[in-house]
């Protein structure tokens, strides 16, 4: 899967949603993010279907929401995020988060699987707990496990578990939503590079093999986002990102689901 993709939780639906996807695809991005929640994905699905990019150069990810938990209601509700993409086969489809009936959902992820509906199927919001009863309950591992994720939210272990699984983790919120961005440490390294905080904390994912997925409306950010490429962070500067968690969470927490 690509690296760097868009996310669109908060784009509202409509004109927000396909001009920013349309400036992410300028910008390079070829990954999308959505959820049924985000109540966007029809527009994800124009603004692809728009842009002329050949469809397998292209990858979109939805997430299946926790009312729709449950192996019928789990089938129904992709048949549904499916239609309003229009893209045809989804490349990812994640389990938003681990609540009730998730491996009666898991089940019916896998059963897409295997009929050619979606190329991979992961989780979203799972702690080792979780991956550790799905790993037991069935022989199909997550390709990916989508969290929060940055240097102030730096899950090491839950890393080192999925790298060990050859499960791909995802950093949401990897821009800690904006509310770390003027933390000094950070911006010092972005001096030294030349480069803005928002493109180390980026950067820093990267290096410990993170997909990235940041959000913005702005095309300006959302280029800014994508430059990424041009550096790279050194391994003191590495850690002195690390030294900066602090278990800031700005999602619900899902470490205490049962
Ligand atoms: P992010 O960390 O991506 O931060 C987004 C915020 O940062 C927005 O307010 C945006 O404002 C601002 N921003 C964007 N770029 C910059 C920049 N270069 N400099 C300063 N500020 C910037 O948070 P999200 O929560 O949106 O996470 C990213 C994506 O992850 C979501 O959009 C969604 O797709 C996914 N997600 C998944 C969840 C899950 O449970 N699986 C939960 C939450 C998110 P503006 O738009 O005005 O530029």
């Amino acid at each position: 899967m690509p690296v760097l993709g868009l996310g669109v939780w908060k784009t509202p639906s409509g004109r927000a949603t396909l001009d920013s996807v349309d400036a992410a695809l300028r910008a390079g991005y070829r990954l999308v993010d959505t959820a049924a929640l985000y109540g966007n994905e029809a527009d994800v699905g124009q603004a692809l279907r728009k842009s002329g990019i050949p469809r397998d150069e292209l990858f979109v990810t939805t997430k299946l929401w926790n009312d729709d938990q449950g192996y019928e209601r789990a089938l129904a509700a992709f048949r549904k995020s499916q239609a309003a993409l229009g893209v045809g086969v989804v490349d990812l489809y994640l389990i938003h988060w681990p609540v009730d009936q998730r491996l009666e959902s898991w089940r019916a992820l896998r059963k897409l699987q295997r009929d050619g509906a979606c190329r991979s199927i992961g989780v979203s919001n799972f702690m080792i707990p979780h991956l550790e009863e799905l790993l037991q309950a069935g022989d199909v591992v997550p390709s990916v496990n989508q969290v929060e994720f940055n240097p102030f939210l730096f899950q090491r272990e839950l890393l080192e578990y999925c790298r060990k699984h050859r499960i791909q983790l995802e950093a949401y919120a990897p821009l800690t939503r904006g509310r770390r961005l003027d933390d000094p440490v950070l911006r010092d390294i972005a001096e030294t590079h030349h480069k803005t905080p928002a493109q180390v904390v980026l950067r820093w994912a990267l290096q410990h093999d993170v997909v990235i997925i940041p959000k913005s409306v702005r095309t300006e950010r959302i280029r800014e986002n994508a430059q990424l490429f041009d550096f790279q962070l050194r391994e003191s500067e590495m850690e002195a990102l690390d030294r900066l968690n602090e278990n800031l969470r700005t999602a619900w927490d899902p470490s205490n689901v049962p």
